[in-house]
């Protein structure tokens, strides 16, 4: 796609040039941050684990007590695929956002469940999105503490701490941030957070204290199924300075090494043998699965 081409987006039932794409400004997304996301890789033209996505999407809406979607799973896939074919996307990410709506004015109250839903949707084009370099250089990330609300599992679009924190970790020259309460590890700003000692996977278990990721359950699926010991539990931040390996996942990222936490080289100090097998094993899969 040339740069003179306007991007496609689908903005509540209608394929639009982005900048034709208009929200109101009594949207409660853009007035409460009251609305939820998600964001589903693209690799070969195709959806990586849509059906987890579709699934964790109606979960947000439902522990905010949003009205379900009017649409189905296979409207909401036929809308992904239609943005992926209209902007000729190989490689990249399809961001969907749904608010609670227009109102018609400001007020805290919910509106009435009546009030229509605003769905969007966009792509991101990242050509060789599964060849990133950092994938053979690992990430170096800072501890920061974990000053978020307590409904982390909820994918809200109140990203204002995650972004002040990736400028945190900007500001220190390094990658990323992990976000850290009461001495453990909660999860990286946009990501999950995992070491590995001993050749067992630590990651923290499921609750309502991080986002239970969609690359997560593939990677801890796979890494079982390779015989790879895993244990899903909180783990300290000295813990992790010690540990052989450390790692992230997300959709976009897949897994990448972290070797370096607050200046303190993990294992080697490059990434190890662990986390580069569970990156491939992750790939093969979810390409062979992709939709
Ligand atoms: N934790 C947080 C805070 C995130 O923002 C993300 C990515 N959205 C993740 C974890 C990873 O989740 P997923 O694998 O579903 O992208």
């Amino acid at each position: 796609m040339s740069a003179a081409t306007p991007r496609i987006v689908y903005l509540n039932g209608d394929y639009l040039p982005e900048a034709e794409a208009r929200v109101s400004i009594f949207d409660r997304g853009f007035l409460m941050a009251d609305g939820v996301y998600e964001v589903t890789s693209v690799l070969g033209g195709k959806l990586l684990d849509f059906a987890g996505h579709f699934v964790r999407l109606n979960r947000s809406l439902s522990e905010l007590d949003m009205p379900p979607l009017s649409m189905t799973e296979a409207e909401l896939l036929a809308i992904h695929r239609a943005l992926v074919e209209k902007n000729a996307i190989t490689d990249g990410m399809v961001y969907l956002q749904v608010t609670r709506g227009n109102p018609g004015d400001r007020s805290f109250e919910f509106p009435d469940p009546a009030t229509p839903l605003t769905v969007v949707l966009f792509t991101q084009s990242k050509p060789g999105l599964a060849d990133n370099p950092q994938a053979r250089t690992g990430l170096r990330v800072i501890s920061i503490p974990d000053i978020r609300w307590h409904r982390r599992d909820i994918k809200t679009v109140q990203l204002l701490y995650p972004s002040m924190g990736k400028m945190m970790a900007k500001k220190a020259g390094v990658d990323d941030a992990w976000f850290v309460e009461d001495g453990f590890v909660t999860e990286g700003t946009s990501n999950n957070a995992y070491i590995v000692k001993n050749g067992k996977i630590i990651t923290r278990h499921l609750t309502n204290d991080i986002l239970h990721g969609i690359t997560r359950a593939a990677v801890l699926r796979f890494a079982r199924e390779a015989q790879m010991e895993v244990e899903e539990r909180a783990f300290t931040l000295d813990e992790a300075k010690a540990a052989d390996e450390a790692f992230i996942t997300s959709a976009s990222a897949f897994v990448l090494p972290v070797v370096e936490i607050d200046g303190v080289a993990i294992g080697a100090g490059e990434p190890g043998r662990v986390v580069p097998r569970l990156r491939e094993i992750y790939l093969e899969e979810s390409r062979k699965s992709a939709v």
